[in-house]
């Protein structure tokens, strides 16, 4: 068994630790505390190949691989939460459009997507009454002549307001349950496409949370990705792969909030010496290090197999569950060990709270996690 990185993904990992730490990690208090979306810089990591990490060369992306994609997406992640969640929701996006797309419609979305010229990109599937049970949406497409017609609302839709492009999934077919779902590209300025409410949150302010709302929205018979029918397949392969990109933002949140308490634990003294010294805080500690390890390294078995081509559906939900988990764990034990000064925003660790509490929810609940390996587990 091989534990080394390739010499090519630790230049990738070292690069983006450095643009990271220079120009994400000092706007993460503000995008948190004004809301906003940070356009400039994700230009920026567009211009360093970050937004077309899973798409080959040929494509228009830059071909990176799932492990350097994790590499990546950990850095980021431990930078600022809020452009970790944008990135990895694009990438999925690009990767989406690459597996299931047309020659056209590769050649038309992909380089906007990874150059920046669309400063992100969005995957819409959950409504008000389809969560968890996705397959039941209910927005609509009517093909009419050389275009379909959408009508419906999509929720909590990610990069929705800024996206230059969307996988929107809607029903073709009402009678055929989850078979009767489609895929439809929906680029920015289709007439009928409408950004509804903005959703303030607790955490991981600077991405953008909104409603999109589909009003007769016309779109070309060539923006289908796959064939009619396909579309719960299309947007369930994209999630799957997705997890492992909101697993490797949990590791990279979670590092954040461990190195922050290791280094507040040697610096804080109380009864006369650093309260690293009591056994009590070096527990946290070491359980914090040891969840923070298995969390990774779950990760990138899932990464691993996704970069080889092999069946990852089981390994990427458990690194999402064990990941996400994990992250909300240590960010709560760095607060405690922070003690008072982890509750103000004096100190980060209270934002890293804040930000990990959406890890369980989003790209499938920590239940569903459990289901999707269940039903592996129990069918084998
Ligand atoms: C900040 C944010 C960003 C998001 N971004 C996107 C996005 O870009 N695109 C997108 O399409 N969606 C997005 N979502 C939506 C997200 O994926 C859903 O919120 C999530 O899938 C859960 O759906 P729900 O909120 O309707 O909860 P529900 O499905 O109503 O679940 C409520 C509770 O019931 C549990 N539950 C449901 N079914 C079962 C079951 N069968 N067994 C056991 N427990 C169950 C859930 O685990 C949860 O605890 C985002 C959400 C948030 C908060």
């Amino acid at each position: 068994m091989e534990f080394e990185f390739t010499e090519e993904q630790r230049m990738i990992q070292d690069t983006v630790r450095r643009f990271a730490e220079k120009e994400i990690g000092p706007l993460a208090a503000e995008v948190d505390r004004t809301e906003r979306f940070p356009k400039e810089t994700l230009k920026k990591m567009a211009e360093l190949g970050l937004m077309s990490l899973l798409v080959p060369e040929e494509a228009g992306g830059t071909s990176m691989g799932a492990v350097a994609y994790s590499l990546v997406l950990q850095e980021i992640g431990r930078a600022c939460a809020s452009h970790a969640v944008i990135t990895s929701v694009t990438n999925m996006v690009c990767e989406g459009i690459y597996r299931f797309g047309t020659p056209a419609q590769k050649a038309r979305c992909i380089p906007k997507i990874a150059s920046g010229e669309y400063p992100a990109a969005a995957f819409a599937l959950t409504e008000p009454g389809a969560g968890s049970d996705a397959g039941s949406l209910r927005a609509t497409a009517e093909r009419r002549g050389d275009e379909y017609v959408l009508n419906g609302t999509k929720i909590f839709i990610t990069s929705g307001t800024y996206a230059g492009v969307m996988m929107v999934a809607a029903k073709t077919n009402r009678e055929a349950g989850s078979k009767g779902i489609s895929v439809f590209l929906v680029e920015q300025g289709t007439p009928g496409l409408k950004v509804g409410r903005k959703e303030e949150k607790l955490g991981q302010r600077g991405s953008d949370t909104v409603e999109i709302i589909l009003e007769e929205c016309r779109v070309p018979v060539e923006n289908l990705l796959g064939n009619e029918g396909d579309g719960f397949r299309i947007m369930l392969a994209s999630l799957g792969g997705g997890r492992v990109g909101i697993a490797s933002n949990s590791c990279g949140l979670g590092r954040a909030a461990f190195e922050a308490a290791r280094v507040y634990a040697r610096e804080r003294k109380q009864f006369g010496r650093p309260i690293a010294d009591f056994q009590a805080i070096q527990f946290k500690i070491a359980d914090m290090a040891t969840q923070l390890d298995a969390a990774t390294l779950l990760t990138l078995r899932a990464a691993d197999l996704k970069e080889k081509g092999l069946p990852c559906n089981k390994e990427a939900s458990m690194a999402k569950l064990i990941a996400s988990e994990t992250a909300q764990r240590i960010c709560r034990e760095a607060i405690q060990i922070h003690g008072g000064y982890g509750y103000v925003n004096e100190y980060p660790v209270e934002r890293y709270l804040r930000d990990a509490m959406v890890l369980t929810l989003y790209e499938g609940t920590s239940e569903v996690q459990r289901i999707v390996i269940a039903r592996d587990v129990l069918a084998a």
